[in-house]
């Protein structure tokens, strides 16, 4: 058995743990990242809001796609095309992507070890035993990271839970090249949440979530038909996304930060969560970087919990039944509404409040 100490341990390297030791080393905080396997393809869609690449000074060279225009399919195939060219979005390759975040922290003095975190010892100052393929380590540190994902073990270990998930269903088709992101609501083929089309280059990533499981290969075919696309040659998967957990999320406890998926921050109704998954890393740093562990909540809490609430209230909303989904595809196609969604989408605008915006949803229906 290895023994390390450092002051910060990273879980993870995704967005968030690649994230958390690039901001750690930035502040001259010592620091260890741990990840389990360093060829891990994370299955995602891929895109990214264009600013996060100058907010977290990431190459641009990582830009497989910019998209400038999103299609929105209602139930019964009616189309809003929505501009969003003063906001694009980027396509990313998540293989090349989570490599490159890993390295720049290399290179800013992040010690990465190849191995899964499997147990936690939380008597007094953390210690996480880890194993790779010809050794175990046991690592103390001050302060843990929990950037481990959806299936977070030391989630698993310090908390006894699991938080809620949605399965996703998705197929990459090659020698397709479309160039704008879909998304297709519709109770035939995800109910509550919405299936994507996303191009890459020279191939798409088509994919849908749903709360049910054993219907979610029925919907993914009638997908498919839906939309026209020959499966034939390829193979589904499957991967879970978290469900955001609200009120009831969990940001630190017994010297534990946890970031990005393993805290569950995804956006509700879109499910972004590369984006929220770099800010909270660099939020819980900066909190460590003060030793004032209980900033991170509140600094998250200012900048993202009204747009949470917001999203997951509009989903709720809409999404509930093919008859508001149709009305919310109506409504993408006034210039007006796209502008406002637009708005809230990268925080220029304040999400407005529950009632006023239950009242302007009546007023929307049912006119
Ligand atoms: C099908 C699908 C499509 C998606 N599309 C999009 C999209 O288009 N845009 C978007 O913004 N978001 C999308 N998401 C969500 C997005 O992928 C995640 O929110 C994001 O990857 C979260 O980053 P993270 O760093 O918290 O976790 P992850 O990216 O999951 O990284 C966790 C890391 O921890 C490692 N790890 C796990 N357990 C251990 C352990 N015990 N020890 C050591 N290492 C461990 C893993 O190998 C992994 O590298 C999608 C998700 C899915 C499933």
């Amino acid at each position: 058995m290895k023994k390390l100490s450092c002051r910060v341990l990273v879980v993870g390297g995704g967005p968030a743990g690649a994230t958390a030791c690039r901001e750690l080393n930035r502040l001259g905080i010592n620091n260890i990242l741990l990840e389990k396997n360093l060829n891990f393809t994370k299955p995602c869609g891929g895109g990214l809001i264009m600013s996060a690449f100058s907010e977290f000074n990431i190459p641009k060279s990582l830009i497989h796609k910019k998209i400038s225009k999103i299609e929105i399919i209602s139930p019964k195939l009616n189309r809003a095309i929505v501009n969003i060219k003063d906001y694009p979005l980027t396509i990313v390759n998540r293989y090349e992507f989570d490599r490159k975040l890993r390295e720049l922290a290399r290179e800013g003095g992040t010690k990465i070890i190849e191995a899964k975190a499997y147990n936690i010892d939380l008597n007094n100052s953390p210690i996480v035993f880890a194993k790779s393929k010809n050794m175990e380590f046991e690592i103390h540190a001050q302060y843990i990271i929990a950037a481990d994902g959806v299936n977070s073990t030391i989630r698993k270990k310090a908390l006894n839970e699991t938080h809620s998930r949605i399965i996703t269903r998705y197929m990459d088709i090659e020698n397709i090249n479309i160039d704008s992101c879909q998304f297709w609501f519709g109770s035939d083929i995800s109910p509550k949440h919405y299936s994507w089309i996303f191009p890459h280059h020279n191939r798409i990533n088509i994919g849908l979530a749903s709360n049910n499981e054993k219907k979610i290969g029925e919907y993914f075919n009638t997908f498919l038909k839906k939309s026209n696309l020959d499966s034939s040659k390829n193979r589904a998967k499957g991967y879970y996304i978290p469900q955001w957990s609200g009120e009831r999320a969990v940001y630190f406890k017994k010297n534990i930060f946890f970031v990005g998926d393993s805290a569950s921050m995804v956006l509700p109704f879109t499910y972004e969560g590369i984006y929220y998954a770099m800010k909270s890393a660099s939020i819980a740093v900066n909190a460590i970087s003060k030793n004032e562990p209980s900033l991170y909540q509140k600094e998250w809490e200012r900048l993202y919990l009204k747009k949470f609430k917001f999203l997951r209230l509009l989903q709720r909303l809409f999404l509930s039944n093919d008859y508001f989904s149709e009305k919310l595809v109506q409504l993408y196609q006034r210039k007006s509404f796209q502008k406002s969604v637009i708005a809230y989408w990268v925080g220029e605008k304040e999400p407005t409040d529950r009632i006023s915006t239950i009242w302007k949803f009546i007023k929307v229906i049912f006119k």
